[in-house]
């Protein structure tokens, strides 16, 4: 291969690097963090748009912010409308009544002979699954949506749930200290869903 033609095959290459090079995307638009001004960076905040770099990022449930803005996102959490609460009455109270009333039959049909044996332990268990049921029902009709007026619903539920299990199977022993216990973590689990 002549000295010449390599020239030429190099400067092919190169000419080919460079088209290649060119038709890139244009690299993205280099910012500074807007609370160090210092650190270059590519992201924005998702609400305010402003610069932040990886130290400032906040990774929300839905898009990454400026920490200011994530602060922002956490209020509406606690900020139940009364449409939230609505929802989280009917859900919670329906399925309240629903657990209530789906143990008691689970019980009354699945334990026969048994019920002497078992009745002061199965009472509780039943109140603490009917606290998680009613917790998660809660969190789920409200968008997960917190806050002292949707606990205050979801011992509502809970409450109204327990009733109907009484009610239904007034053979099983509730009221005994282990049932005290478990109307206690019952309400904790409730109480600490909706948190
Ligand atoms: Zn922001
Ligand atoms: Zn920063």
């Amino acid at each position: 291969m002549s000295l010449h033609s390599q020239q030429f095959i190099e400067g092919k290459r190169v000419q080919r690097v460079a088209v290649l090079w060119r038709s890139k995307p244009m690299a993205q638009e280099i910012l500074y963090c807007s609370n160090h001004k210092d650190i270059e960076t590519t992201l924005r905040c998702a609400k305010c748009d402003k610069p932040i770099c990886g130290k400032c990022v906040v990774f929300t449930d839905v898009d990454t912010r400026c920490r200011e803005c994530a602060r922002l996102q956490r209020i509406p959490t606690y900020n139940v409308s009364p449409i939230y609460l609505v929802r989280g009455l009917v859900g919670g109270l329906a399925i309240g009544v629903a657990a209530g009333f789906t143990l008691a039959l689970l019980l009354t049909v699945g334990l026969p002979g048994q019920l002497g044996r078992v009745a002061g332990i199965v009472g509780p268990l039943a109140i603490i699954a009917i606290g998680y049921t009613v917790g998660e029902t809660v969190t789920l009709v409200t968008n997960k949506k917190r806050g002292p007026a949707l606990q205050a619903v979801g011992v509502a539920s809970l409450v109204v749930g327990y009733l109907v299990l009484e009610a239904l199977t007034p053979w099983l022993i509730i009221g005994s200290l282990f049932g005290i216990i478990a109307a206690i973590v019952a309400i904790a689990i409730v109480v600490g869903r909706l948190q």
